[in-house]
């Protein structure tokens, strides 16, 4: 029986050290944390190595190697004649550098004797004939063909997956860039020969390569399989994305064969339809689900349709949870304002039906304040909206039958229960409050911000004695949501609680 593909699938560490030492050390370092083999960036080293470098670097090294010499002109360091360059890989195949790297354009009689990867990289665009690029390398004598190329939209990196079925020999195909990341992850589940992670953020070689550790405990790397389903968070910006922590860690504890990749659309709902039109013309990805958050949400509702949509996402104007059903059709949810509700009712101990005729004040008039003043208003609470830009606050009030006023006439006003949702007191600027101080009338007050977990607004409230409600309760709330909509089973709430608080610098629940 043969190996499944996505068994050798190899975790690459690129060497970035200006010295063989520091090479040859970041070596054993990667060994230790789990990498399978490492790309020495010759060109990265402080001075042209001689055959003395060469021997202490190569000989009983403790990793497969992939010898590298990238000229600048192709993105790499190495300033010298060409010459020089390629007689430096010669001298690595014959000191037992498992791989040695060699561009495209390099003539053929000029390949050093070795096993041969033979490298495409494109670090301004994703060529618009990268798939006859990939046919052309798959075609020539090299043992492996390596593409790499920018993506500027997260459907590009999806070119990389095509790559990978319909090559033949091992190959490495890989978008860079943030809208790339996913290309990264999912390389084992389409039987990439490699993948490349660092050792640290600042050892990159190429844009968007995660830390190996990222790979690991992140992005669950070593259960990535064949038969992997697929989920992922669209936004812009994305890379401090709490979602992609908390849902690999919901899988992990469920013992599903799942992962959540990161996602970045750059704004606007072209871009959103470009991946969103990639997606579904490719089932044999298992793309099974996507949350959406700013600036795509209003982007989701419109490109699903409200035929597909519940009837609350529509009426907020958001969907923030999109299921992709078996048969290639669309379904959109919004978790956001159930979750925020059921934060609140949770700590005041009520129920959702309790809400009604309850004076509530929404600090805000953005897409948090939307979904939660629609659904305040849906359980009749009585809702006054107060914002800096009072026209905002009057649209928003007047479409759900509420009342509005500016952001300065909140402190003195009589509501039982107050809503922050504007990002004032949110990391970095943890000092600022929205509020002077908190209203006499005020008996509870609910911080949408999560990050940090007890906000200024929050140390305010406590120190009035109102009850407090902290954003975490919603973030957890909405990706629980999310994962018994997408799985059908019951989410493992402690351990997607515990992910954030962690990540946050908190201390877990027992
Ligand atoms: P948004 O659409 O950009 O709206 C931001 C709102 O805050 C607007 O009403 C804006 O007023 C107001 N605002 C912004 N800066 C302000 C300032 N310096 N002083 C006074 N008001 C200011 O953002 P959003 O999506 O609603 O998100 C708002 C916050 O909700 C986020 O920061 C986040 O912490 C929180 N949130 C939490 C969760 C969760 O799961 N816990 C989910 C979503 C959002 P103008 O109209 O005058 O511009």
């Amino acid at each position: 029986m043969t190996t499944p593909r996505h068994r050798t699938t190899k975790l690459i560490v690129p060497l970035t050290g200006q010295t063989v030492g520091q090479m040859r050390q970041d070596m054993d370092r990667a060994k230790a944390i789990g990498a399978d083999m490492v790309e020495c960036r010759l060109d990265y080293l402080a001075k042209p190595p001689t055959q003395e470098d060469l021997r202490q670097l190569l000989i009983d090294a403790p990793l497969a190697v992939i010898a590298t010499n990238r000229p600048a002109h192709e993105g790499g360091r190495w300033n010298g004649d060409e010459a020089s360059r390629l007689a430096v890989l010669a001298q690595a195949a014959e000191l037992g550098a498992d791989y040695v790297d060699i561009e495209v354009g390099v003539p053929r009689a000029q390949w050093p004797h070795g096993q041969i990867i033979h490298s495409h990289h494109d670090f301004k665009e994703t060529p618009k004939d990268i798939l006859q690029i990939a046919a052309s390398l798959d075609a020539t004598g090299a043992a492996v063909s390596k593409l790499a190329f920018l993506a500027e939209n997260p459907a590009d990196a999806l070119l990389a997956m095509d790559i990978l079925r319909i090559c033949r020999k091992p190959t490495l195909a890989l978008a860079m860039g943030e809208a790339g990341v996913c290309s990264r992850i999912l390389a084992r589940k389409f039987g990439a020969m490699g993948t490349f992670a660092t050792l640290s953020n600042d050892q990159q070689s190429a844009p968007g390569q995660p830390t190996l550790s990222d790979l690991k405990e992140l992005y669950r790397w070593d259960a990535i399989g064949a038969h992997t389903a697929v989920y992922g968070v669209i936004g812009c910006p994305v890379a401090h994305s709490m979602s992609p922590a908390i849902h690999n860690a919901a899988f992990a504890a469920a013992g599903l064969d799942a992962v959540y990749v990161p996602l970045r659309i750059e704004p606007g709902q072209d871009a959103f339809n470009t991946f969103l039109d990639a997606l579904r013309q490719r089932p044999w990805l298992d793309w099974r689900g996507l949350s959406v958050t700013i600036p795509h949400k209003e982007h989701a509702l419109a490109y699903i349709g409200q035929a597909s949509c519940e009837d609350l996402a529509v009426q907020i104007g958001a969907v923030n949870t999109i299921t992709l059903e078996p048969d290639g059709s669309l379904r959109g949810k919004n978790t956001d304002y159930s979750a925020a509700i059921d934060a609140l009712c949770q700590a005041m101990r009520i129920d959702r039906t309790d809400l009604a005729g309850r004076a509530c004040g929404v600090l805000g008039a953005g897409g948090a304040a939307r979904a939660i003043v629609a659904a305040l208003a849906h359980y009749e609470a009585k809702v006054t909206v107060y914002n800096r830009t009072p026209e905002r606050a009057q649209l928003l009030a007047e479409e759900f039958g509420g009342r509005w006023a500016p952001l300065d006439a909140a402190p003195s006003a009589p509501n039982e229960i107050l809503i922050n949702c504007t990002p004032l007191g949110m990391s970095p600027q943890v000092e600022q409050s929205p509020l002077e101080s908190i209203p006499p009338a005020t008996r509870v007050v609910f911080d949408t911000i999560y990050n940090p977990l007890e906000t200024r607004l929050l140390r305010q409230a406590r120190s009035a004695g109102c009850l407090t409600v902290s954003g975490l309760d919603m973030f957890v709330n909405q990706a629980a949501a999310q994962f018994e909509i997408w799985t059908g089973r019951a989410a493992p709430r402690k351990v997607m609680r515990n992910v954030v608080v962690k990540r946050l610098g908190g201390r877990d629940t027992p």
